[in-house]
C-alpha cells in the first residue's frame, strides 16, 4: 500500500484526545496487520483507551521497536483555521495535510509499511511497533501503564515524533524534555480599595512579581547531560486573582511550567523555587506553592547516550536514506521515552520522524509527502542496521 493511502486512512479515524480516543484506530490498524500475519496484541489498562503491541520475529537476534501514539491533540479552537478537512488528507504540491500528519500518524503509518517490508526480506531478529494510548494527555492510560509491565522484551526503541522544527529530519533528538508544574497561591490582608496607601501591597501586585522574577529564573541542573540543552520557564501560564473594584485583593494564584533536561534533581529544583519564592514575598504577604499530581506535578526527562548501538545504526540509516548523519540534539517537548526509559529501562530516541513539531497541536497540520517516503525507507534501513550491523554474520541476509 502507497504512504500516502496509509496516512489517509489513519488521519481519517478520529482519535482526538480528550475526545474520541484510541478504539477505532486500534480497530483498523489491527485489521492491517492481521492481513500482513503480523502477530498483534491489544492492550487496554483502561477500558476504551487500547495500546496496540505488533511483532514480527524473523529468528535469533536482538529485538527492536518502533514507537508512535495513536491519539492527537484535539483541533480544538482553530476548526475554522483550517483550509481543509482535518480528517481527510488533502495532497497539495507534494505536501499532506491533516490532523496527525505530522504528530504522528504519517509516522505511523511510515513504521507499518517498513514492518510490511521487513517481514518480506528482513535480517534475523525482531521487529515490533509500540503502537500507545494517551500519549498526549500523559500518558496515564499509554505508555506509562505499558511501560511497568506489558511490553516485550526489547534492546532499544525509536520514538517518530516529528524530528523537524524548522526543517524535515532536522536532528536526531536524545533527549526527552519533562516537566514540573506548580501554583503559587499568595495570600495578603484583603481590605477597602480607599485605603490602599495604609494597607501594604495586595496579594495581584506580590503575584506580579513572582511571575517576573520567574521570567529570569534558571533552575538548578545538578548534573549536565551527554546532550547540551537548558530547561525552560514558562511563567504566567495561568493567573487568577481579585474580588471586584472597591476591595483591595488578598488573594492571587499563579501557574508556572518548567521544562526539565537530564540531571535535574526534584529536591533542588524545588527549593530553589521556595527561596525564590520566599525572597519576593518577604513579610508582605505569605504565599503555598502546589505542585500538580502526577505527570505534570514531575516527570523527570530522560537522555540517550550518543554512543549507544541504537544511535549509531540511526546514524547510519540517515547516511544511507537522507545523504547524511543528523546533528544529535534535545526534543523540545516531552515524549513516551521517558517511560521507555526510566520505567522499562529501554533505550530509546526520543524523536526520529517525519513532519514538523512546529505544525503539530495547530491548524492545517502537514506532512512534506517525500518525508513520508523517506521514513518508510530510513526505518525499513534503521531496522536492518541495528539488527544486522556492518560484519555480523546476518548482515544481508534475506532469510532466516
Ligand atoms: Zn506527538
Amino acid at each position: 500500500m502507497d504512504i500516502v493511502d496509509l496516512t489517509r486512512r489513519l488521519v481519517a479515524i478520529d482519535s482526538q484526545n480528550p475526545g474520541a480516543s484510541e478504539g477505532a484506530i486500534v480497530d483498523e490498524i489491527t485489521v492491517f496487520c492481521r492481513a500482513q500475519g503480523f502477530n498483534v496484541r491489544r492492550v487496554e489498562v483502561e477500558p476504551g483507551r487500547p495500546n496496540l503491541l505488533v511483532t514480527v520475529d524473523r529468528g535469533p537476534g536482538p529485538h527492536l521497536g518502533f514507537s508512535g501514539h495513536l491519539d492527537t491533540k484535539p483541533v480544538g479552537d482553530a476548526l475554522g483555521e483550517w483550509r481543509t478537512d482535518p480528517f481527510e488528507v488533502t495532497v497539495d504540491s507534494n505536501v499532506a495535510y491533516g490532523l496527525g500528519t505530522s504528530d504522528m500518524k504519517g509516522a505511523v503509518a511510515a513504521m507499518l509499511l517498513a514492518l510490511q517490508r521487513f517481514a518480506a526480506e528482513g535480517p534475523s531478529g525482531v521487529l515490533a511497533l509500540v503502537l500507545t494510548a494517551d500519549e498526549e494527555q500523559g500518558s496515564n492510560a499509554g505508555a506509562k501503564a505499558l511501560a511497568s509491565s506489558e511490553l516485550p522484551p526489547l534492546d532499544a526503541l525509536v520514538i517518530g515524533e516529528p524530528s523537524g522544527i524548522e526543517r524535515p529530519w532536522e536532528a536526531l533528538h536524545l533527549v526527552s524534555r519533562g516537566i514540573t508544574c506548580f501554583e503559587v497561591d499568595v495570600r495578603t490582608a484583603q481590605g477597602h480599595s480607599g485605603l490602599s496607601a495604609r494597607l501594604g501591597r495586595n496579594a495581584v501586585l506580590v503575584a506580579a512579581d513572582i511571575v517576573k522574577a520567574f521570567e529570569q529564573f534558571h533552575p538548578p541542573v545538578d548534573e549536565p547531560g551527554l546532550v547540551p540543552c537548558s530547561p525552560t520557564v514558562n511563567p504566567g501560564m495561568l493567573i487568577e486573582g481579585g474580588v471586584c473594584f472597591g476591595t483591595w485583593p488578598g488573594r492571587c494564584t499563579v501557574g508556572v511550567e518548567i521544562r526539565l533536561v537530564p540531571g535535574m534533581h526534584r529536591d533542588s529544583v524545588r527549593s530553589t523555587i521556595r527561596r525564590l519564592v520566599d525572597e519576593i514575598v518577604g513579610e508582605t504577604a505569605s504565599a503555598t506553592i502546589r505542585y500538580h499530581d502526577g505527570s505534570l506535578g514531575w516527570m523527570p526527562a530522560v537522555g540517550l547516550d550518543p554512543d549507544t548501538a541504537i544511535v549509531t545504526a540511526a546514524q547510519r540509516a540517515a547516511q544511507r536514506v537522507l545523504g547524511c548523519a543528523l546533528p544529535i540534539a534535545a526534543y523540545p517537548g516531552g515524549t513516551d521515552a521517558t517511560y521507555f526509559m526510566n520505567t522499562a529501562g529501554i533505550p530509546t530516541i526520543a524523536s526520529l520522524g517525519p513532519g514538523w513539531l512546529s505544525v503539530a497541536h495547530g491548524p492545517n497540520e502537514h506532512v512534506g509527502v517525500d518525508q513520508l517516503h523517506q521514513a518508510v525507507e530510513l526505518y525499513a534501513v534503521l531496522a536492518e542496521e541495528f539488527l544486522a550491523p556492518p560484519g555480523d554474520p546476518r548482515d544481508g541476509a534475506t532469510d532466516p
